[in-house]
């Protein structure tokens, strides 16, 4: 994919710089692909979070039905947002009625002040707008790039409409249907299903090629996984990493991590190691299978550390 890369940025004329801050991170060319008849997926970069591509990172989705439009994860910039908003405008005349956020990490939900508006609803799991509160200075503080400069705590937008088990949005001729779950990959995960294509978006609950992030339950996670493997999905879009299309096997990378967290950190807390010293040993096997692995295996390590150690 053509990206708008950086370093063309820093060596721009100055005129130009404030043209290229603004678009830092968002790739020229938009991408938007059709996987199924309605259903598209804008490809999230491989960018951690020291990347200017950050905001840019997660994978987006639409579902057009005959009435109205629905977003899932809105980008982790105002920038990434108003970009999936032109492509979804350059495909379709009808209006997004629903912003759908996965979880609460920045990469997903940056983007909603985008799509604010008349008759666009914001959804989430029930947990969603608390959590929202709660990071909306350190969003303001840590993304302010992201949020269009000073004044961004006004820019993060949280749900109006939360899911306490279980939601159905009827987007004209195709349901979606909208599942809570319990603690896992996050505290606010929830997938979305379009009936009509057998897609299930599944945000952070799957990470292909990139280092899965734990920051909710290990024992959760692997529990909301094993159930989800046996589900016949026509396809899977993860939260990041290309769309799986034989469900479930690209989730057995991502089961074999977790399952090497649980079991080598169990291992080493029976055996009195130091955390500090778990995080070279645990899942090592699995240090070349993945991409961006870098601060992100040893904080995995140190949350499953806290968990397993009361069990
Ligand atoms: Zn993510």
């Amino acid at each position: 994919m053509s990206t708008l890369p950086f370093r063309s940025c820093l060596a721009a004329a100055a005129g130009a710089a404030l043209l290229c801050a603004a678009s830092v991170g968002v790739a020229a060319a938009f991408a938007l692909d059709e996987i199924a008849p309605g259903v598209y997926v804008h490809p999230g970069q491989m960018a951690d979070l020291d990347s200017p591509a950050r905001g840019d990172s997660a994978n987006l989705g639409v579902v057009v039905g005959d009435r109205c439009v629905a977003v899932i994860d809105s980008g982790g910039s105002l920038a990434t947002g108003r970009a999936l908003a032109a492509a979804i405008a350059a495909r379709t005349p009808r209006p997004v009625c629903y912003v759908i956020n996965t979880h609460v990490h920045f990469d997903h939900v940056l983007g909603n002040g985008a799509f604010v508006g008349e008759g666009t609803h914001f959804v989430g799991q029930h947990g969603l707008a608390e959590a929202m509160e709660a990071n909306r200075e350190f969003f303001a503080e840590q993304f302010a790039d992201e949020l269009d400069g000073s004044g961004g705590a006004a820019r993060v937008i949280a749900p109006d409409d939360l899911v306490d088990s279980r939601l159905e949005l009827d987007l004209g001729g195709r349901t979606l249907v909208l599942t809570a779950v319990a603690r896992a990959h996050s505290s606010t995960d929830l997938t979305v299903l379009d009936r009509t294509s057998n897609t299930l978006f599944a945000g952070d609950l799957v990470f292909r090629e990139r280092l899965p992030v734990l920051d909710g339950s290990l024992g959760g996670w692997l529990d909301w996984l094993d159930a989800a493997m046996q589900v016949d999905y026509a396809r899977v879009v993860p939260g990041h990493g290309p769309v799986d299309t034989h469900w479930p096997e690209g989730a057995r990378a991502l089961r074999r991590y977790l399952v090497a967290l649980r079991d080598d950190t169990r291992a080493a807390i029976a055996a009195g190691e130091f955390l500090e010293d778990a995080k070279a040993s645990v899942a090592a096997s699995e240090r070349d299978e993945w991409i961006l692995t870098g601060r992100a295996h040893g904080l995995n390590v140190s949350r499953a550390y806290r968990e397993l150690e009361w069990e």
